[in-house]
């Protein structure tokens, strides 16, 4: 068994591997990126279907999987077809763990593309970075599993005894709503004693990072309801209040003065973060000059560990349909992060209490169209994590360290579920300025690099360790 600080096998043929395999891995990356693989509903799925099937292709290329297959699985109660998510398994041999090795293949919408500096499915290189919607979130995961693979078998596949579970989701950008359905149904085939999850990001360009801890989240629309019909402003306004303003009465009451949740039963969890200071939040987030940052505590203990609430969206008439009138109804789009250590029952049963309570006139509130996912703290003491910062460390070649996240990502409750011994490392070739999910989506190219090398060299130690 391999000591902390021991070179990992194999390290300079690896380090030589993923370089000389570097252009096919951007080349791929690029082809992956062309694809608008967008899972949501009302896009056309066929550029789902077609990204499951060049990740099919990927894994088939490397030849160490004894079984590929694209899988879809119906879920929920009207039995709806789930997206299209790529399974490859080769068993372990030699009593050797078993990894997998999660990413996935959908993407977010574009957004407003005349956001965009480059059109967002053509990859676009400029400087270090290349653009394009996917770049990062997640098709660098994808690429980055492909690329740790093709190095391991560049460097000498026949003495690869790990086993391995590639498994690409299609639709984690929209709920994975037939992940739960696939991890069950195909669960004695991906056993895993470790699992990869490629999806989440680094501290810094330079500095690597195992993600120990995610909020939860829920969103949900709201709403608020105080008249049965419009009417005209001049003659009732004064006297009847319009949704507009009970919505907005409501909306803040969430908040208290300094930005911070307002909402009792709302928990935070207490844990040290780094050093981060106000300038560089102000360079990261765009925040004006003359705009202070919001809540209390550690800047970063109100991303990482405290809760907080977003309005993400309203439907209200907009200007150029504003009329004289009292609007009767609004709906208001809230979309609230759960801190580590409270479940998002809990979370929601709070928020849903605050909105009651406070609902101003007599408003009628209602709530639908739930989303949730619970927040996770990742356990780092096991022999998978001490391996995968190890091996980030001499990659990067710079300590890694671990981090929370402000994002969720669901599915990970899932995972805990099905396969609850299993250790779970959430690593990422994101960095702060990939801006997942936003215009101008990039993945800085040098750390996919090492992102890549630091896998293969996770598995090349993890192909060392004993299953038990
Ligand atoms: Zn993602």
């Amino acid at each position: 068994m391999p000591h902390q600080d021991a070179p990992t096998p194999l390290a300079d043929e690896l380090r030589e591997a993923v370089a000389a395999g570097f252009p096919l891995a951007v080349a791929d990356l690029s082809r992956l990126v062309r694809i608008p693989s967008v899972s949501w509903d009302g896009f056309d799925h066929a550029h789902v279907e077609a990204s499951a099937e060049a990740v099919r292709a990927l894994a088939a290329d490397t030849g160490v999987f004894d079984d590929i297959d694209v899988v879809q699985v119906p879920y929920g109660d009207a039995g709806k077809l789930g997206l299209p998510a790529v399974i490859a398994t080769r068993a372990a041999r030699n009593g050797r763990p078993t990894i997998m090795l999660y990413a996935h293949h959908d993407v977010q919408p574009e957004g407003e593309s005349e956001v965009w500096d480059s059109t967002p499915y053509e990859p676009t290189l400029r400087g270090d970075r290349l653009y394009g919607r996917g770049a990062a979130d997640d098709k660098a995961g994808v690429m980055a599993h492909i690329g740790a693979i093709r190095a391991l078998v560049a460097v000498g596949g026949e003495d690869l005894d790990v086993g391995l579970v590639l498994f690409v989701e299609g639709e984690e950008e929209f709920g994975s709503r037939s992940l739960h359905e696939i991890l069950r149904r195909y669960q004695d085939r991906i056993k895993s004693d470790v699992i990869v999850v490629a999806d989440s990001g680094n501290w810094d360009l330079d500095t690597p990072a195992l993600t120990i801890a995610l909020r939860g989240a829920v969103a949900f629309n709201l709403r608020i309801t105080t008249l049965a019909h419009a009417s005209h402003s001049g003659m009732m306004g004064g006297a009847v209040p319009d949704a507009p303003m009970a919505a907005i009465e409501l909306l803040s009451t969430l908040w208290k003065k300094d930005g911070s949740v307002a909402v009792e039963g709302l928990t935070s969890h207490d844990e040290h973060t780094p050093a981060y200071d106000e300038a560089k939040l102000r360079e990261e987030s765009g925040l004006l000059e003359g705009v202070s940052p919001i809540g209390k505590g550690d800047i970063l203990s109100r991303t990482w560990y405290q809760p907080s609430i977003t309005v993400t969206g309203m439907d209200i008439p907009n200007i150029r349909n504003a009329s004289n009138t009292l609007v009767p109804s609004v709906r208001v789009r809230i979309s609230a992060r759960v801190a580590p250590g409270q479940t998002w029952q809990d979370a929601f049963a709070a928020i849903e209490a605050h909105l009651l309570s406070h609902a101003p006139f007599g408003a009628e509130i209602s709530i639908e169209d739930l989303d949730t996912g619970n927040p996770f703290l990742v356990d780092s003491s096991g022999w998978a994590a001490e391996d995968a910062l190890a091996t980030m460390t001499e990659a990067y070649g710079r300590e890694a360290v671990e981090i929370g996240a402000g994002g969720s990502i669901p599915f990970i409750a899932d995972l805990v579920e099905l396969f609850p011994g299993a250790q779970i490392l959430i690593t990422g070739v994101e960095d702060p300025e990939s801006r997942a999910h936003s215009p101008n989506e990039s993945v800085h190219l040098p750390t996919f690099q090492r992102a890549i090398l630091s896998e293969a060299l996770l598995l090349s130690r993890l192909n060392a360790r004993s299953s038990d």
